[in-house]
């Protein structure tokens, strides 16, 4: 079960074949907080890119400027924590087409954001590691926002 999906037994099957070679520990949160999890999560790093800033520790640890470049704010981090996005496409590829839009329908505006944070001038390629279980590179392996540190 995934929390947050109502699926079939066969569906469900075919979103956990799709994270095949994903961490356990990614795999684990996925079972663990499922759709709400992932769209908290991706809204904490649209909100990261937008304020160039993050914060940690439950508030207590809080960077900007350099220390947001070196923590959140460096591209090894950044695309790392694109990672969610790759797994709300991976699972919306999976499910029926009704119950794909019904989770675009919740994503659209976080993608919208993020959209709006990343530069034109960067080089194309840059994040371009491969993305497991998605065949072709999406949109947001393409840019990075111009605040991140390369
Ligand atoms: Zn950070």
């Amino acid at each position: 079960m995934i929390p947050g999906l109502q699926i079939d037994p066969s569906t469900e099957e075919r979103v956990w074949r799709a994270f095949t070679g994903w961490a356990e520990h990614f795999l684990g949160q996925l079972r663990r907080d499922g759709i709400p999890g992932l769209l908290h999560d991706y809204e904490r790093h649209v909100v990261s890119v937008e304020t160039k800033s993050c914060t940690h520790d439950g508030g207590r640890s809080f960077n900007r400027g350099v220390a947001y470049q070196e923590c959140c704010g460096d591209i090894y981090e950044y695309t790392k924590d694109l990672a969610v996005r790759d797994a709300l496409q991976i699972i919306m590829d999976a499910l029926p087409h009704q119950q794909a839009s019904v989770l675009a329908q919740g994503i659209i505006g976080l993608d919208q954001r993020l959209k709006a944070e990343l530069s034109d001038l960067e080089d194309q390629d840059e994040p371009g590691l491969a993305v497991p279980g998605i065949s072709s590179k999406p949109w947001w392996r393409y840019r990075i926002p111009a605040s991140i540190r390369r």
